[in-house]
């Protein structure tokens, strides 16, 4: 008999069991290859198609310009911190802002820092336990002819708090976007951007690769000042189609299936709307009970990706050892990894797109009847 838990994971996160059974049923025979796809050489021509529509999907369901390119890379989000710097810097004359709003731009920081950037910290949080996302008056840019780019994250999976507004800044300045865990949840404006790059494994498929949307005209237009690896080299990736080395050809497959579903499902217009509906219900029971739960975030900026809260105690305090039980009978009803992050602590839901509502309205009942019990 089969066992699926509700698997709030921050990522590697819950894949949709559709995109899991489809994979199941593909496994030993790929589009009649008599292999798995995660045997097949990239050229093979089932897969070479099976990418080209996975290309086609991807760009169809983001409306991807076509004077952007999209490319495959590995190395997680994490190497993208790199790779920004090595192929937007240019020669280091100019600055590069920052908006330090959780723990993922401030890994983007360090990076920059660490390759010899000249880092502006526009925005830096870090005082409010990252949970707010201030307004544009309190943004501290350099001014945009000495601005090499701006870099942000559209969602700080560790705390919780998203841009639901894609940050008003000079068009002249190259925006770059950490999207991981919040891309392909809803429509975002593709056009405003220079480059936007995910890993794989929160909203469409497993570890292994990270999408890098960037456009053409930006590719290899910046030399860094000394020579950086070929792999992280965003025109050598152009230039090959994603395949100066071996692409990370399973999460590619999976990607491609998850694409095909979220198109089944409406595009990301419907999408979005579930994941607003489930957000809702969340943050819903959250407020309705608040002298049991807490949300840290700024209601303008809750995260509807990584809902994060705390679970008081009589003192009104977050109580550990209340969330500590919490999350252990959590795992009785079904209801798994849903420990917040070492940094923070309490309880975080991630409810990306492999989390059907069925899965937050069990987490929702099971709040509910927690609360009652320790009233
Ligand atoms: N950025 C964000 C917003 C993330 O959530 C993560 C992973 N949790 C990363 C970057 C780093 O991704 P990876 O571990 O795949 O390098």
């Amino acid at each position: 008999a089969e066992k699926r838990v509700w698997n709030f994971s921050p990522g590697p996160a819950a894949i949709h069991r559709d995109v899991l059974s489809k994979v199941q049923e593909e496994l030993l025979d790929f589009e009649g290859s008599g292999m798995s796809a995660m045997e097949l050489s990239p050229l093979f021509p089932a897969y070479d198609t099976m990418w080209k529509q996975a290309d086609k999907d991807l760009r169809e369901l983001l409306v991807i310009p076509d004077d952007y390119a999209v490319l495959w890379m590995q190395g997680g989000a994490t190497m993208q911190f790199s790779a920004v710097v090595f192929n937007l810097l240019g020669d280091g004359s100019k600055t590069a802002d920052y908006f330090g709003t959780g723990n993922w731009s401030e890994r983007a920081i360090q990076e920059a820092r660490r390759l010899g950037a000249n880092v502006n910290a526009a925005i830096d949080t870090r005082e409010t336990g990252y949970s707010t996302l201030p307004p544009k008056s309190e943004w501290k840019l350099t001014p945009a002819s000495e601005c090499a780019y701006l870099h942000y994250c559209l969602n700080e999976t560790v705390s919780g708090v998203e841009w639901f507004e894609i940050p008003d800044v000079d068009p002249s300045v190259p925006l770059v976007c950490d999207a991981s865990s919040t891309i392909l949840s809803r429509p975002i404006d593709v056009a405003r951007h220079a480059v936007i790059y995910a890993g794989c494994q929160k909203n469409f498929g497993p570890t292994g690769s990270v999408v890098v949307i960037i456009r053409k005209d930006l590719i290899g237009a910046r030399p860094f000042k000394y020579p950086f690896p070929s792999m992280l080299d965003y025109k050598i990736m152009a230039d090959y189609n994603s395949m100066w080395n071996t692409p990370a050809t399973f999460p590619i497959y999976v990607g491609a299936l998850v694409f095909k579903w979220l198109k089944e499902q409406g595009g990301l217009t419907e999408i979005e709307k579930i994941h607003i509906q489930k957000a809702t219900r969340l943050y819903g029971v959250i407020d309705a009970l608040s002298s049991v739960f807490y949300s840290p975030v700024q209601r303008s900026c809750r995260s509807r990706m990584n809902v994060v809260f705390r679970i008081l105690g009589k003192d009104g305090k977050p109580d550990p050892d209340l969330e500590a039980g919490f999350l252990k009978d959590a795992v009785e009803f079904g209801l798994q990894q849903l420990k917040g992050h070492r940094t923070v602590g309490g309880v975080r839901a991630s409810i990306y797109n492999g989390m059907p509502i069925e899965g937050v309205e069990a987490l929702a009942s099971y709040m509910e009847d927690f609360a009652a019990t320790i009233k």
